[in-house]
């Protein structure tokens, strides 16, 4: 459904992303781990076209995101085709998001009726629907600054499952939460896996929720992809060095 081929980014002087190479299988849930600065956060971004590669491609159900086939030639993409290729793409970042002047219900309708361009009614009900399975059908009439920072952020993952994406990308969702808060969420987003045929990337410090919830685990260190695999192997039987030290930091 997604597919990264030798993705190179440098800020300034400093080398993010060294070549990854990664596909996600359509359904397919991976588990992004690794060190603070290693370029987890940039891999995701790139997708929801909020960063560009320096080189390589990415392709999203086959087709090039950041460049678009004119008369058989790529040329950058415009705004026009990234809006298009967003739509199949839904992300929730560290902190919440939401639009504070806005009920959560409108949060999460906002979306389907002015990007989808879906009729109110049915916006709502989808809407009703994805705030109840994510333990909110009693808050739709509050607003963002009613709610606790785990509410806020299961509100954030109802407003971007209800566009139905084909990959959702999770960025460290949890790490802005007291710890009391944190269950409830990894708790959701564990559901959501289990009942949907979305792919998901999720970018986790949290190493039982990754064993639990992932197809794949992948460890990147230094802007490199340094092992992947089943979670129980990389759990269990780790191979690399650098990966046996960043687990050893858990236990
Ligand atoms: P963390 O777990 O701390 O979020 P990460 O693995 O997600 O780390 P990234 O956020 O992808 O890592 O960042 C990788 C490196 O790129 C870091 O050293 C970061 O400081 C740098 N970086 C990221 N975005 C930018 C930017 N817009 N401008 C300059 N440097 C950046």
């Amino acid at each position: 459904i997604a597919a990264y081929e030798n993705i190179k980014k440098t800020y300034g002087d400093v080398e993010v992303l060294k070549g990854v190479d990664l596909k996600i299988s359509p359904g397919e849930k991976v588990a992004l781990i690794g060190p603070s600065g290693s370029g987890k956060t940039t891999i995701i971004r790139m997708l929801m076209t909020l960063e560009q590669p320096d080189s390589g491609t990415i392709k999203v159900e086959g087709k090039h995101l950041w460049h678009k086939e004119v008369n058989g030639k790529l040329v950058p993409a415009d705004e026009k085709h990234l809006r298009e290729m967003r739509k199949n793409i839904g992300m929730v970042f560290q902190h919440f998001n939401l639009f504070p002047h806005m009920t959560i219900l409108r949060n999460v309708t906002e979306a389907p009726i002015h990007v989808l361009g879906l009729p109110k009614e049915e916006a709502t009900r989808r809407a009703v629907d994805m705030l109840e399975k994510v333990g909110l059908g009693d808050k739709l009439d509050a607003y963002p600054s009613q709610l606790s920072g785990g509410q806020k952020q299961r509100v954030a993952i109802a407003r971007a499952v209800v566009m139905q994406p084909k990959v959702m990308l999770f960025d460290e969702v949890t790490s802005a939460l007291d710890p009391e808060l944190v269950g409830e969420v990894l708790q959701v987003i564990k559901d959501l896996a289990k009942e949907t045929d979305m792919a998901m990337i999720l970018v986790t410090h949290e190493m039982d929720f990754a064993r639990d919830i992932a197809d794949r685990v992948v460890f990147l260190h230094d802007g490199q992809i340094e092992e992947e695999g089943k979670p129980k192997d990389i759990f269990e039987k780790p191979k690399s060095e650098r990966l046996r030290t960043f687990l050893s930091r858990f236990l």
